[in-house]
């Protein structure tokens, strides 16, 4: 005996594409949500070896940091002394040159800007000393990041954050709009769902929302080490 044959009709499947695509639509969200938890995971590793890093490196350089940046006394830039080059500091994380930081780098920030510029455009470090009491070491012309001991809230301070610049400077907090931008000077990037991700002196990882990064005062212990 024969039987018959059922064949799926058009019909019969487009309602099954339809059915899949509606599932699938209701997955992708929760599927986007996990990728960035992942990504602001990332993230927040890579802060905490830059942050171990300096402090390691204090500890070889009779407890101060790693300079933010330097420059010689016709006011040229020394960019080996600035701490996304300075390998003394990369050695920290074993990391071989300044352009090959990859394993630090926030995955959110623009990839075809970090294959040039590494780190300068991933992470910044906090300035907010730099006009104030951040003295000289070392050659009269360095930028000097801040001395540990005298960090007075470690816990409370920042000292990494996710940013376009290397260094970050409190009047632009609020300025970063697109990282395809070339001159961002100081600003922060808030790459992680309208966070950005701080590295604290004591060692500690923690995000930060926008508005309240934006709301806080220049004199506050998160920018004011000292
Ligand atoms: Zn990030």
């Amino acid at each position: 005996m024969r039987r018959q044959c059922h064949a799926f009709t058009l019909i019969e499947l487009l309602v099954v594409i339809a059915i899949v695509a509606i599932l699938a639509g209701m997955l992708m969200p929760a599927l986007n949500t996990v990728r960035e938890a992942a990504r602001q995971s990332t993230c927040a590793n890579s802060t905490r070896q830059l942050l171990l890093a300096n402090l390691s490196y204090a500890n070889d350089w009779e407890g101060f940091g790693v300079p933010a940046w330097g420059w010689d006394a016709a006011g040229a830039d020394i960019l080996n002394l600035s701490w996304t080059r300075n390998q003394a500091f990369l050695d920290q994380m074993e990391i071989t040159a300044w352009d090959k930081c990859k394993s630090v780098i926030c995955p959110n920030s623009n990839a075809a800007i970090i294959k040039w510029y590494t780190l300068n455009r991933s992470t910044g470090i906090n300035m907010a000393q730099y006009w104030g009491t951040c003295g000289a070491w070392g050659t009269p012309n360095t930028i000097v990041q801040i001395q540990l001991s005298r960090v007075k809230s470690p816990g409370m301070t920042f000292m990494f954050a996710d940013a376009v610049d290397l260094v970050l400077n409190w009047g632009n907090r609020d300025s970063y709009q697109n990282e395809s931008i070339l001159t961002p000077n100081g600003m922060v990037a808030y790459r992680h769902r309208q966070q950005l991700v701080l590295g604290y002196w004591d060692g500690h990882v923690a995000p930060m929302a926008r508005a309240t990064f934006k709301a806080l005062d220049y004199w506050d212990r998160a920018w004011q080490a000292y």
